[in-house]
């Protein structure tokens, strides 16, 4: 165990003290599903109260166009919410990107709208750990941060994006235009109830390929007709057949056809795939792309292809690793044993990772069974968290580098 320093410890108290418990229950009665622009017009806007409390240039800019493939086959615009960025110190010598999603799984007209105390210190309530519980650990930390002269020496990037629980399609360049020049990154998401925190995460690709075939009458001329639904069965199966231990392959849904008595002329195919290393995914994309060539040839069908890997995977490089073993020894100097093991999920820090910058990804307080209605926030490990989060950016500032 290091010792604390004492400029140390002052910032530790800074961070520990700050109203984090207040902030949550604040933010997680707004309620934030992606789809739910009122409702992230209003974060945003307590959000951008929050932090301007830390010096730098606060915006809140505009999503990028996205759009998602109806059952029609149709492309159709979504609109998103702003993403918050902050810039402090652009010119400092060592900089990092801070970032957490103000979104969350809970739909305005979802049942799960309010705040319960389950038990002393356990609190239930939609986004109360994913994340706002991480955003204002978040806060916290920069806060108790900028007490420090040490602070003078490091410069960072805020983001919180409005649409990471739908795969940050309006939001993903402004990570990456963010991510670079970063000698680190920290997101906000929630670690384990034991404390644990994610490591290498598969990456994940959203697909839907709409195949257009030729209709026909399923008696008198079946021959003139090109089955589009067949065409999307095989696929399907294809795709399926490509999974190996790198790489998992869901085909999820096929919408297309109608009457008994018409060859289908239109199907689309919605298929998700994980790939656990960057070749897999390199490789995986050129396996769908041949599998719908070969479709296209055998059925006499076109299709249009829509998505992509919008998270790449995140193994666990050697700059990440360094990055973990500097959290853990902050953890250490604090009397908290850090760990961290692979997980399934996907977040931002995928994207970040992808951009060459090391990043852990967990670094919001204690809590659990997220995207439900049981979510809950261990309110102790606020203070916690914040202390891990603050004491990891002094030691970076002081080190001038990993
Ligand atoms: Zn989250």
């Amino acid at each position: 165990m290091t010792r604390l320093s004492k400029t140390e410890c002052t910032v530790l108290d800074h961070a520990a003290a700050a109203p984090m418990l207040d902030q949550v229950q604040q933010w997680a009665a707004i309620n934030t599903g992606t789809g739910n622009l009122d409702g992230l017009r209003q974060i945003a806007s307590e959000l951008a109260d929050a932090f301007s409390a830390l010096p730098g240039t606060l915006r809140l800019c505009d999503a990028d166009p996205v759009d998602s493939v109806s059952a029609l086959g149709q492309i159709q615009p979504i609109v998103r919410g702003q993403n918050l960025h902050l810039q402090v110190r652009p010119d400092a010598p060592l900089r990092v990107l801070l970032t957490g999603h103000m979104d969350t799984v809970f739909p305005a007209d979802h049942p799960f709208q309010t705040l319960q105390w389950r038990e002393k210190g356990i609190l239930n309530g939609p986004g109360t750990a994913d994340m706002k519980g991480g955003i204002a650990v978040m806060l916290a930390a920069l806060a108790a941060l900028e007490t420090s002269p040490l602070a003078a020496r490091i410069g960072y990037d805020v983001l919180i994006n409005s649409d990471e629980e739908t795969g940050s399609h309006g939001s993903a360049r402004l990570i990456a235009e963010l991510a670079a020049g970063k000698v680190a990154a920290l997101t906000y998401e929630p670690a384990l109830p034991d404390g644990t925190l994610a490591g290498a995460r598969p990456g994940s690709g959203n697909f839907s390929i709409t195949l257009h075939g030729r209709a026909a009458h399923a008696g008198r001329n079946p021959e003139d007709g090109r089955n589009a639904l067949l065409a999307a069965a095989d696929l399907a199966l294809r795709l399926a057949a490509l999974k190996h231990s790198a790489l998992s392959v869901n085909p999820a849904r096929i919408d297309g056809g109608g009457p008994n008595n018409v060859v289908p002329d239109m199907a689309t195919l919605r298929v998700n795939m994980r790939p656990l290393t960057p070749e897999a995914m390199t490789q995986a994309l050129a396996a769908l792309h041949a599998s719908i060539a070969d479709v296209e040839a055998q059925y006499e069908v076109h299709a249009h292809l829509h998505g992509g890997f919008n998270r790449p995977p995140k193994p666990l490089d050697p700059k990440a690793e360094k990055l973990f073993g500097l959290v853990r020894q902050c953890g250490d100097d604090l009397g908290l044993p850090i760990s961290w093991k692979a997980t399934g999920g996907v977040c931002d820090g995928n994207n970040i990772a992808a951009c060459g910058v090391p990043v852990v990804d967990t670094m919001g307080p204690r809590g659990g069974a997220i995207h439900s209605a049981d979510e809950f926030l261990i309110v102790d490990s606020l203070a916690e968290r914040a202390q891990l989060s603050a004491l990891t950016l002094l030691r970076l500032a002081e080190k001038g580098g990993l």
